[in-house]
Order: structure tokens, then C-alpha cells, then sequence
């Protein structure tokens, strides 16, 4: 019998999801991480100056994002990150500096490898699991923590803020 067919009302309804009260429900307090995942998009220019073939010209992208970080289900907030902070946090430090501008301008090379690893730069005080930055609908590339780890920037961008300075900055 399919659940949700026509019938009582009580018949289309799981047992323990019927009978369950919120207040019941016990959740260890020994949380997993969990991936959180915000997706951006945004349009912008860029060329690729050391390529052979027509991407060597200035044109432009739909360009995709995802930002996925990784924390522990915080018992109380049943939240690992918040939505709200994470948005904010990457409009700010990323999308509101790519969108309709052209993307060498802000990073050097900006094939989406290099736009990954910028993005995962620019959030780098997150706990980030993955950037993903798709060129085109079927073309992204994805930038893990241990590819980050890899590459290790040693100088950071002089405009680049903590979240202590970002949260400072924005009570000044
Ligand atoms: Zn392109």
C-alpha cells in the first residue's frame, strides 16, 4: 500500500513519526561533522593568457560556486555552520569581488583550478571541506583540503580579514 494513498488520515502517517514528540527525541551529544554546502552564482570575464585556443581571448561565464564546509551538528543550534554567516561571509570575500568584473583583474590566470584555489584562500579561516567553481555547466574543478594543503600560499592578500577582523570591522 503506497503511504501517502487516500484513506484515514492516520493510515497515511508512519507510526513513529505519529506518535513522536519533538521533546522526546534524544540526540547524542558527541555530534558527527556534517557538510554544510552554499551555492553562488555569478557572471564575470576573464582570459586565460598562457593558452593556445579560444580561451585565450577575453570572454565571459555563467560561473558557479559551491562552498562546503565541514563542522560538528552543535547540539543545541542543530547547526554545524550557519547558512546566514556563510553566505554573507563568501558574497563578501568572493562573489561581490568577481561579479561582472574580469576575473584577472583580481586573480592572476584565473582558469576555474586557479579561481578554486583563490576562493578557498579567501575563506581559508573556515573550516572548508571543498570549493567547486564551474566554468560552464559541465566543466569545474573541485579543491579539496588536501590539494590546498599542497599548494600553501605563504603570503596571504593584504585585504584579506580574519572572521575576528571581519566581525571587528563590521561593530566599527
Ligand atoms: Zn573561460
Amino acid at each position: 500500500m503506497a503511504p501517502f494513498a487516500a484513506g484515514p488520515r492516520q493510515s497515511a502517517v508512519h507510526p513513529l513519526v505519529f506518535h513522536a514528540q519533538p521533546s522526546t527525541i534524544v540526540f547524542p551529544t558527541n555530534q558527527p561533522p556534517m557538510k554544510v554546502t552554499k551555492e553562488f552564482v555569478f557572471d564575470a570575464a576573464h582570459y586565460l593568457p598562457n593558452y593556445e585556443g579560444k580561451c585565450e581571448r577575453l570572454h565571459g561565464h555563467t560561473w558557479k560556486l559551491h562552498v562546503t564546509v565541514n563542522a560538528p551538528v552543535e547540539t543545541g543550534s542543530g547547526l554545524a555552520f550557519d547558512f546566514v554567516q556563510l553566505k554573507n561571509l563568501a558574497m563578501e570575500r568572493v562573489v561581490n569581488r568577481l561579479d561582472h568584473q574580469v576575473v584577472n583583474d583580481v586573480v592572476s590566470n584565473p582558469s576555474a583550478e586557479m579561481i578554486a584555489l583563490w576562493v578557498w584562500h579567501q575563506l581559508r579561516d573556515l573550516p572548508l571541506f571543498e570549493i567547486k567553481v564551474w566554468e560552464t555547466p559541465t566543466s569545474f574543478a573541485t579543491c579539496a583540503s588536501a590539494d590546498y594543503a599542497a599548494y600553501a600560499p605563504q603570503t596571504a592578500p593584504a585585504e584579506v580579514k580574519t572572521r575576528e577582523e571581519h566581525i571587528r570591522a563590521g561593530r566599527e
